[in-house]
Parts: C-alpha cells; structure tokens; sequence
C-alpha cells in the first residue's frame, strides 16, 4: 500500500449524448488508473480507456453492485494509491449518491474532486425543446425525485428490481416527498425516477392544487439517438405514456414550459434509432465508425477480434520512386511514424485506395494525386491507368492482395511492395461478443476483420439466424461467402461513411 492515497473523482458522464461529456471528465478517463462507473453513462465512454474499467452498475443476478461494495472498492483503489474516476450518469450530486461518496472520501482522508456534468432534468428538456426556465412563464425549476414512498395498495412492499439500463434504481433510498407543498411550487417541476409512479405524481399534484390541464411532458432517453417525448395535460399524461410504452430512463417536466416542446422541438431520432450494430474493426480504427453510428441513433458495441501491428521495416528513400501507392489509413500513420519528414514524400506522385487513406494523408499534410472512384484495388488499377510509371512504391499491409502490383508490373513497372504493418487476433472481450451476436447489425470493414471476428466468435455458426451482416465490399464479402454467410448488406461506396449509408438504407427498408 502506498504512503499517499489516490485521488477520488467524482465525475458526471452527462445524460447519454457521447458528446455532452465535459472536457474534464473526458481527460480523467484517459488518465485514470481505475473506472468504477454507472449503468447510465453514454454510449462509448468506456471504450479504449487505458485504466481498469469496473461496471458497478452491472445487473447481475438482478442486483446492482450494492453502494457497499462501491465504497469498498472506491477506497481500496485510493488507499493503494491509484487515481479513480467514480462515473455516473449526467451529474454525480443530482441524484447520484455523489454527495455520499464525497462524504466518504471527507470522513477517510482521501483527496477528492468533483466534476459536474450535464444532469438529465435540463438535457432531456433541453433536446426536447422545453426551457426548465422562461422570462415570464416560469422562474423557479425544481428537481424533484419521482422515487417516492411506496403507496399504491397493490405494491408487495418489494421492489421489482429494474431491467438492466432503465436507470431505475431500486437501490435507492425511498424519499417521502411533501405533495402539497410542491403542488403550489411557483415554477417547473422536474422529476427524475418517475416512470413507474406517473400516475401518482400526477394525482397528488392534482390534489394539491396544480392544474389539472397544465402542460406536461415525458422525455424518454433523453439526448440519445432514440429519444422519445410524449405531451398531455397533466391528468392525461400517465395514460398518454403508458400508451405509447414510455419506459425509464425518463424525465418528466410539468408546468407551462412543457407547452413550448411543440413549438421549440429541434431534435429528431436518427434513421438508426432502436437498432443495435456491432463494430468488428480494430479499436484503434472503430471510433470514427461507431461515432457516426450513434449519430444516426444506433446503439453501437465495440467488438474488435483484430489489432494493427506495426512491422519493423527498411524503408526505401520514397524519393527512387516516381509512384507511391498507399491502401490504408493504417499505412499512412505507419509510413509517416518511418519518414517522419513530409519533404522525403515530395519526390513521387501519391495514388491511394479511397478516400479514407487520402484523408489520412491530408492529417499529414500531403494531397494525394490519385483517388479512384471505387475503393477498392481494381478502382485504383483503372485509376492508374493513364499515369505512367516505372518505378512504384508501395507501402501496405502484410496481408493485402496483389491487384495492384501485378497490373503495374505487367504494364512493365518495376514495383517494390513493402509490408508496414500486419493485422493479428485481438482477445475478444466475451461481453462484447454476446452483444455483438445479439446486436441487430455486425459490421465488418475487411477479410481479416471477418476472419479474426469468426475465429473469435465460435465460428460461423455463431452468426447464422444472428445479427444482418453488412460488408464494406466485395473483397469483404467474397471472406464471408468462403464461411458460407450471406452479407445482408454490401455498401455501394466501399468506405466507412458507404456503408453507413447503405445500413441506413437497409434500416429504412
Ligand atoms: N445523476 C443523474 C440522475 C441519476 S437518477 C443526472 O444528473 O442526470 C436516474 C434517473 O435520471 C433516471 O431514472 C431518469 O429519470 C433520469 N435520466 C438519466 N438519464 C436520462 C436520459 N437520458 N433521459 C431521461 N432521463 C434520464
């Protein structure tokens, strides 16, 4: 045990929306030594953290890790002297048991931090355009816990325990609220907790005194790609979200504001809301996919079975070449970890597979001269059709397939092809493999994603009757046929951004 205890940060992730997280939080992360986190924290968060991620959330058995066993943990990590980020959804002292922990940290002499995040009471009525405040229509907002005593006769005095995620915490303390007094509260109520006891808020505030026709709103994951409102008047909106299956996480905000929703709402699900995809590239690579997946609203798992491994090679000067080929981003950032020297690329001109590789390129500040129209290596062999060349470069993966080498040889160039980097098995993480099984979509970007992605699995049978395949191309395609798996889905534009599309288009249809 070390002589000076780590620091405990308490930190909110914010309501669900990946990109509400605070710089600071994000910071903390990437530096932390452990994570011990929420259920509720976005989508994402949590993937490729360097520290030791811990899920005291995580339902197992029905039961959330209990608060004990958090504490536990939470102290042991910091006695031994490691930093800990404790992560919890939106923010970590509205409703987040963070004032305990920072009163644990307070009694037990371990430096603590808090860092607020965006809590879901504003998120949720933020994204579904209700002001919590408006100059003259409400000038007080309340947060108030829909959690409250057990009261409805039928109640077993047993909690159900809540399904994973709901973000209903039957580990909660039960809060005896004082009904009348928040009847007549002068401005905007909004409760967090509330799904399950909807209609017994509304009835005590109608029995206070509030208004039963006032305006009232539900705000269903709020923030996320598949956020859901339902408006009604006060008295109607427990019926009106039963109705529509309105499950937690939700808020729900009551006052005139709520009118607002109809005029203000801006944000809209995205086409891939309520669908589930499976990213199966390498990690270092599948932040950019996963990140335009859950723009549209999809929910993504990271489930990569391969890792890029860089090949120690002898570069030859790029400068003997009149034509440098590169097929991927992965070779680029490889090249330039060897050339270091933008000027030692002056020399040739630069032809690459698509336009991925040719963004990469750009991060480097280089323009590439050729971009076939089809990414893929006989798009780039028509592409080079018109360019002479005698001598080319090219600088690739250890794996790759001869199309283009063998077109510039047989039209009489001398090639040198140098492997920078090889792909090799990643360990794939068992939790993420069930959910890349189960998930709705399992996306694949390349032959040796699909391969490795298999080996890992369990083989081909483990995605038959499973999840739609959608391929990036033919070459992709052509792996699953040789495993007997139909793709579902092949993209038009053989880049990340094309296959996008082409799921978009498939969720659509
Ligand atoms: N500390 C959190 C609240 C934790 S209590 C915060 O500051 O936001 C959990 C409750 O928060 C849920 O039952 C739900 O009422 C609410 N909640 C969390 N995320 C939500 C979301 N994305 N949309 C709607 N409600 C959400």
């Amino acid at each position: 045990m070390s002589a000076r205890p780590g620091t405990v940060y308490l930190v909110g992730a914010g309501p669900g929306d990946p990109r509400l997280l605070t710089v600071r939080a994000r910071a903390l992360l990437a530096s932390a030594d452990v994570v011990l986190s929420d259920r509720l924290v976005p989508d994402g968060v949590l993937d490729g953290l360097p520290g030791e991620v811990v899920d005291v959330g995580k339902i197992g058995g029905g039961d959330q890790v209990p608060q004990e066993e958090t504490q536990r943990l939470l102290l042991e990590h910091a006695r031994a002297g490691r930093s800990v980020v404790r992560l919890k959804g939106g923010d970590p002292f509205v409703f987040g048991r963070g004032g305990e922990e920072a009163q644990l940290c307070a009694r037990e002499g371990i430096p603590f931090e808090v860092v607020p995040g965006v809590t879901a009471g504003v998120a949720a009525s933020a994204y579904a355009g209700i002001p919590v405040t408006q100059r003259g229509v409400a000038s007080a907002v309340a947060f108030v816990t829909g959690h409250t005593q057990p009261a409805s006769p039928a109640g077993t005095g047993t909690q159900p325990a809540s399904p994973a995620g709901t973000g209903e915490d039957p580990g909660k303390e039960e809060t005896a609220i004082d009904w009348p007094a928040l009847a007549v509260f002068p401005g905007t109520l909004v409760f967090y907790m509330g799904v399950r006891r909807l209609d017994r808020i509304a009835e005590q505030l109608v029995a206070g005194g509030r208004a039963a026709d006032e305006p009232a709103a539900i705000v269903q994951r709020g923030t996320f790609g598949d956020q859901r409102v339902v408006t009604a008047p006060l008295a109607e909106l427990p019926v009106r979200a039963a109705q529509a299956a309105i499950s937690a996480p939700a808020i729900t905000i009551v006052g005139p504001v709520a009118a607002l929703h109809e005029e203000l709402a801006w944000f809209t699900a995205g086409p891939l809301a309520g669908r589930s995809v499976a990213v199966t590239r390498a990690r270092a690579q599948a932040s950019g996919l996963a990140a335009r997946l859950r723009a549209l609203g999809a929910t993504v798992t990271e489930a990569p079975a391969i890792r890029v491994k860089p090949l120690e090679v002898e570069l030859p000067d790029p400068r003997d070449y009149d034509l440098l080929v590169l097929t991927s981003p992965n070779g680029v950032h490889r090249l330039f970890d060897l050339v270091r020297d933008a000027r030692a690329l002056a020399g040739p001109r630069i032809a690459v597979l698509g336009p991925g590789t040719a963004r990469a390129l750009r991060q480097h500040g280089v323009e590439a001269d050729v971009v076939p129209s089809r990414a893929v290596g006989e798009g780039l062999v028509d592409a080079l059709a018109d360019v002479p060349v005698r001598r080319a470069l090219i600088a690739r993966a250890q794996e790759a397939r001869d199309v283009v080498p063998d077109a510039l040889r047989a039209r009489g160039a001398h090639v040198d092809d140098v492997a920078l980097y090889r792909t090799v098995a990643e360990p794939l993480d068992p939790d993420a493999r069930d959910a890349a099984l189960d998930a709705d979509y399992a996306t694949f970007t390349s032959a040796s994603s699909v391969r490795f992605f298999l080996e890992a699995a369990g083989g081909p049978e483990a995605l038959r009757d499973g999840p739609r395949l959608a391929s990036i191309g033919p070459i992709t395609s052509a792996a699953l046929r040789d495993h007997h798996l139909e793709p579902h889905v092949e993209a038009t534009a053989h880049t990340p951004e094309g296959l996008v599309a082409a799921l978009v288009a498939d969720a659509g249809g």
